[in-house]
């Protein structure tokens, strides 16, 4: 087999690190949440459905995104290939929705950031998603939310008829309008981010961020330089110490 050296080996830069924390919350009977963390795939799902079915769309969805970018390969997945794997999650959530009664109607959220191979070879951050858990950048000091709901919610806040700062008590905020497993096609957002040195990402279901506001999450990550395992359990607890009413994942990347 020939190899191609320009492109980027499949081979975690020595100065990237991840935590993660995860919690069923104080509220929930199951957690529906769940975490891919290994190079180059960082990401959250957020199962939905009756008897814990939200369970296995969430895990479903984490099998094929593994299958799909997470296998130890010559070089890192394209953008393309981010998308591809997100509506083949999609569609196998779809099929076993509609073979298994017990799990008719599941679906859920994914959302995170994936190294990605460019054409040219160089290495750029591929952030996906599907639903409202969220992806934040936080450089110099700033937190900045990279993904975008796909929620009713979204929708009267881009039509200019609600407020973002009343967004977090809608009744409707919890409504999606895109999720993983509900329909036979699903169009996954996909941003292109280049690489910033000391940047970090925080991915999350909305058990942090319907909870913890933006400039609180900016605060852990100030007073947790360095230590993305302490900024993801720091997090977790902001959430419980707010109510924990839903599960809660965060992931927090420092590059
Ligand atoms: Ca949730």
């Amino acid at each position: 087999m020939s190899t191609t050296p320009d492109l980027p080996v499949d081979k975690a830069p020595p100065d990237l690190r991840v935590g993660t924390a995860t919690d069923v919350g104080l509220v929930r009977e199951h957690n529906e949440d769940a975490l891919l963390a290994r190079w180059p795939v960082y990401v959250v799902a957020d199962g939905m459905g009756g008897h814990a079915a939200g369970e296995v769309a969430s895990a479903l969805a984490i099998d094929v995104i593994t299958q799909r970018l997470g296998a130890v390969g010559l070089t890192l997945p394209t953008v393309e290939d981010v998308g591809a794997a997100a509506e083949q999650a999609n569609r196998r959530i779809v099929d076993q929705g509609r073979a298994r009664s017990d799990q008719a109607g599941m679906g859920t959220t994914l959302t995170g950031v994936v190294a990605v191979a460019r054409a040219d070879g160089s290495r750029a951050w591929a952030v996906v998603n599907v639903g409202d858990s969220r992806t934040y950048r936080y450089a110099e000091g700033a937190l900045e939310q990279v993904s975008v709901d796909h929620s009713e919610v979204q929708e009267l806040i881009d039509l200019g008829v609600l407020a973002p700062a009343d967004a977090r008590h809608h009744p409707l905020r919890n409504l999606l309008n895109r999720s993983l497993g509900v329909h036979d096609d699903v169009e996954p957002d996909l941003f292109l981010l280049t690489p910033h040195p000391g940047e970090r990402f925080v991915v999350c279901s909305d058990g942090l961020s319907d909870l913890v506001e933006d400039e609180q999450i900016a605060g852990v990550l100030r007073g947790s330089p360095q230590d993305p395992q302490l900024a993801a359990e720091a997090l977790v607890r902001a959430a419980l110490d707010a109510g924990g009413v839903d599960n809660v994942t965060v992931v927090v990347l420092d590059v």
